[in-house]
């Protein structure tokens, strides 16, 4: 047999064995995986329902029109692309799409808990053929919305990226849109984190305020791998061709052939975040997450957050590497992350990054979680 067939088994054997920490990682159903790995991975379909450049397309259209359809009224938005390969092309998508080469917007700064396509200069399309400016977090690691709207206000960037990877707290949506208006600024929500939260409840969420939703598939809403846009009434109202913008630029402009196998996944994984289950799932996600934070925090460990799926712990200047690596040899997989005001570096950072969302799905509720941060609290503290 193929060795990789062999290495795949260990890696699932690993999956389960360990506790999985990441927040941005899950676990996906037997469905999902199983339209993942379909035939439908043979197929070619560049173009959108209807509109193809290839023949034999009868049925993958009525596939990607349900994905569409299912995800609309999911994210409560009047248009969808379920096209986008994973979260960076999606918003690589956005920013060709809406702004000149070299226009200026506005994210956040990835020490801070943003995302590299948000703007992170030097090494990303993002940071290079666009103007990126980026807005950071204050001592207690929350977004100043006052200093950041005075900023907006100044700058008058033509976009503006909310959304991030490893920020603890509610996102106050309302306040955003108010910046954002203030300059005619689209505003995008980038909930790849949380859409999860938001389809479940527990996160207020964007869709009334913003322009455009991106959001990844496979974190908290979890999916398959790969990512929507989703244009809001907002975003129609500020130029009707918004949809069209977003379309095209994802088609022909940035990639060919859609992944229909994803397209289905995630086709499934839209019916199954509808269902009332999901909602307690991602009340659960919740739930766990602040009894980890509480009983870390009554170990004597510095804990930022929690409000949402996950948290950020300062393990002293630099250690956030070591320290992982001491969990993972105790079966605990977590990441080491900068955290607000880094004193490290982003390879010898001072902090881990820890959500539950994983083990929540295969789960765990609050004392499972009480009792895991007892035991992380001692290896951490060793
Ligand atoms: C994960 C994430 C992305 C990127 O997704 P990939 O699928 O890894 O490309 C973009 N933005 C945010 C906020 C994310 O959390």
């Amino acid at each position: 047999m193929d060795p990789i067939f062999d290495l795949i088994k260990q890696e699932t054997e690993r999956q389960r064995k360990q506790v999985q920490l990441i927040p941005s990682e899950n676990f996906i159903s037997e469905e999902v995986k199983s339209a993942l790995g379909s035939d439908l991975s043979n197929k070619y379909a560049e173009g959108y329902p209807g509109k193809r450049y290839y023949q034999g397309n009868k049925i993958v259209d009525e596939i990607e029109q349900l994905a569409i359809d299912r995800g609309k009224k999911l994210f409560g938005v009047p248009h969808l692309n379920v096209q986008p390969y994973s979260g960076s092309p999606a918003n690589m998508a956005v920013l060709v799409g809406l702004l000149e080469h070299g226009g200026k917007f506005y994210g956040m700064q990835l020490s801070a808990g943003g995302h590299l396509t948000h703007g992170h200069p030097g090494v990303t399309f993002s940071g290079k053929y666009f103007q990126s400016m980026q807005y950071g977090v204050n001592e207690e690691g929350k977004i100043d919305y006052e200093k950041m709207a005075q900023d907006v206000e100044r700058e008058k960037p033509k976009l503006i990226f909310v959304g991030a990877t490893a920020y603890p707290w509610i996102l106050e949506w309302e306040k955003f849109s108010r910046m954002a208006k203030s300059v005619n600024a689209w505003l995008v929500a980038d909930v790849s984190h949380i859409a999860g939260l938001i389809v479940g409840g527990v996160h207020p969420d964007p869709a009334p305020f913003v322009d455009i939703i991106t959001s990844t598939t496979h974190k908290t809403l979890r999916g398959p791998r790969g990512a929507i846009i989703g244009v809001t009434e907002n975003g129609l109202a500020k130029d009707p061709e918004a949809a069209k913008k977003i379309d095209k630029s994802v088609f022909p402009g940035l990639q060919g052939g859609p992944h229909l196998n994803n397209i289905a996944a995630m086709a499934v994984a839209f019916e199954e975040a509808s269902r009332p289950e999901f909602k307690k799932y991602a009340e659960q996600i919740v739930k766990n997450s602040i009894v980890l934070a509480q009983t870390l925090k009554s170990e004597g460990l510095k804990v930022l957050g929690t409000e949402n799926h996950l948290m950020l712990i300062d393990v002293g200047e630099g250690m956030g590497k070591e320290v992982a690596q001491r969990l993972e040899e105790n079966d605990i997989i977590v990441n080491k992350n900068t955290i607000p005001n880094e004193q490290g570096s982003p390879f010898r950072p001072s902090g881990l990054r820890i959500g539950t969302p994983a083990m929540t799905t295969r789960g765990w509720v609050e004392k499972d979680f009480e009792e895991l941060g007892k035991r992380m609290a001692q290896i951490i503290k060793k």
